[in-house]
């Protein structure tokens, strides 16, 4: 567009509070594509808000979870004035409360491969206004129980609010095609454990890295100590299987301790009990031998190796409720494409 000398500029009159009714671009979660760039407007429902957190003097953050029909939850991060837009607050955690969020002239970012938005100079933003588009979104919301559910999760979950929209963008797979994808959860069985030894080992309290014994002492080789303090970390190294195949995986430390609900230091005192090793293969048998998790793991660096153990990212119980629930989904998509 070009105003010249000639040009006629006109104020339109209308409501400055109701959503721009002139052409816009509306993008589904699943569709932005990373570029520095304002994008043309966003609509979804709000999952999760963060407290309002004070950035230096003047500034104000808070985070959102939003997520469309395309089941992409993305983080919006709302700066100073925006804040405000849900209240000062707790959200109401009554999964029947799902406030709609429409906005236009966001900034699209990335960091570290995760695209989230952010609130600028030019976003304007509303809750819950009424038309078409956004009763599409209430009436599938209100019909849909794995909407509801996903709601709850995000409202309850301990993890961090990015971690909880990793694993919740997750695509679901078998095994067999973890070769092939990108982010992945799958359901699959631990059949096969190491034994107590092997996965518990002490670490260098400054940097955590496993220590040498060097003329008798504990030695740390990245810290160049020597005799230095250690704590015991765990490394469970296990293979997966589920219907389709098997894959080696290792669960690191702060998992372990989570899935096992028991800390290292309880384990290594056991260890050290008359017995303790058949005590402690007992207690890891009972949590993890012979039952199914869900396994988030993210894609292999290089070409896919059998042989390689992939480090997992998170380990969830899994809610076979909510399984159920995403299969009938899979198999109704499948049938109306
Ligand atoms: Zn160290």
């Amino acid at each position: 567009m070009t105003i010249a000398a000639e040009t006629i500029v006109i104020r339109e009159e209308h409501d400055d509070t109701a959503i721009p009714s002139f052409f816009y671009n509306l993008v589904a979660f699943n569709q932005f594509h990373v570029h520095a760039n304002r994008t043309d407007m966003v609509f979804g429902l709000v999952l999760y808000a963060s407290p309002i957190e004070y950035v230096g003097e003047h500034s104000a953050k808070r985070d959102f979870a939003i997520m469309d029909k395309t089941w992409t939850t993305i983080k919006l991060t709302l700066w100073n004035d925006f804040v405000h837009i849900l209240g000062d607050g707790h959200l109401n955690t009554d999964s029947n409360f799902c406030p709609i969020l429409f906005a236009c002239g966001l900034h699209v970012k990335s960091f570290r491969g995760r695209t989230y938005l952010t609130t600028g100079f030019y976003s304007r933003l509303y809750v819950n206004k009424v038309d078409n588009v956004t009763t599409s979104l209430s009436t599938w919301y209100e019909s849909n129980k794995l909407a509801k559910k996903r709601v709850a999760g995000f409202r309850s979950t301990p993890l961090s609010l990015q971690s909880f929209i990793d694993i919740s963008n997750a695509p679901r797979i078998r095994l067999a095609t973890f070769y092939a994808v990108q982010y992945c959860r799958v359901i699959a069985n631990v059949c096969h454990l190491e034994q107590a030894d092997n996965f518990i080992y002490e670490a260098c309290h400054r940097c955590l890295k496993k220590v040498v014994i060097f003329q008798g002492v504990p030695k740390c080789e990245s810290c160049d100590l020597t005799n230095v303090l250690t704590i015991p970390r765990l490394l469970f190294r296990f293979i997966t299987c589920d219907i389709s195949g098997c894959l080696k995986v290792t669960m690191l430390h702060d998992l372990a301790q989570n899935i096992l609900r028991c800390p290292a230091t309880e384990i290594k005192l056991l260890l050290q009990q008359p017995n303790g090793r058949t005590r402690v293969m007992e207690m890891i048998f009972s949590k993890l031998g012979k039952k199914s998790f869900s396994w988030i793991i993210p894609p292999p660096i290089e070409e896919f190796n059998p042989h390689h153990s992939y480090t997992v990212s998170y380990v969830l119980h899994v809610d076979w409720a909510e399984e159920c629930m995403w299969l009938t989904k899979h198999h109704q998509n499948k049938l109306h494409s």
